[in-house]
């Protein structure tokens, strides 16, 4: 199972990733989280991506897209994997299609979380007050919240025109959209 999950910043992709991924038994790919390793490792990695990160603009394509190949080489990803935050642009699109179609793969689904965007504001600073995060500044959490849209956003369209996009209601209770997210899966098989 290749899944992809989307939505914009403070949807609750890296924690409904986490649980789904779990239950299926594959990695949980989030481009953020192995970001933030190399920034708190002070990694030649790190120090280039902190640099987008801390203004809310996106690492460049070429580090990111090379990152996310040597992960996808792991062995744990051959029976599958949940992508998180990753692709993000038409470029991404285009080469993971290219690293999943020299293995004779592809996606299988893209789960996009809907949600209500002054309730993703509120997420993101009560998310800044509890765990610190240097780019969940109000300023920084607008300029994420605009990089989406201009360049996140059109890939739902792409995804849909391949018939392979969901939209999940991500608004409410954890639990709640968990349940949703397994519904939609289960859907599949
Ligand atoms: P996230 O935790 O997924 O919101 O990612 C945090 C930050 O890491 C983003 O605001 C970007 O600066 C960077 N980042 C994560 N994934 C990507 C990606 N696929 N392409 C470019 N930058 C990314």
């Amino acid at each position: 199972m290749r899944l992809l999950l989307m939505g914009p910043p403070g949807a609750g992709k890296g924690t409904q990733a986490q649980v789904i991924a779990g239950r299926l038994g594959v990695p949980h790919i989030s481009t953020g989280d192995i970001f933030r390793a190399n920034v708190s490792q002070a990694t030649p990695l790190g120090i280039e991506a902190k640099r987008y990160m801390d203004a809310g603009e996106y690492v460049p394509d070429d580090v990111t897209n090379a990152m996310v190949r040597d992960r996808l080489a792991d062995p744990d990803c051959q029976a599958g994997f949940l992508l998180d935050g990753y692709p993000r642009t038409l470029d991404q699109v285009a080469y993971l299609d290219s690293i999943l179609d020299d293995v004779g793969t592809q996606l299988d689904l893209v789960a996009e979380l809907t949600v209500d965007l002054d309730e993703v504001v509120q997420r993101l600073v009560r998310r800044a007050v509890e765990q610190g995060r240097s780019d969940d500044t109000e300023e920084v959490i607008r300029r994420r919240l605009e990089v989406y849209f201009a360049q996140t956003a059109p890939l739902i369209e792409s995804f849909m025109s391949r018939g392979i996009l969901v939209q999940v209601d991500g608004m409410g209770a954890i639990e709640d959209v968990t349940s949703r997210l397994v519904a939609v899966i289960a859907s599949l098989s």
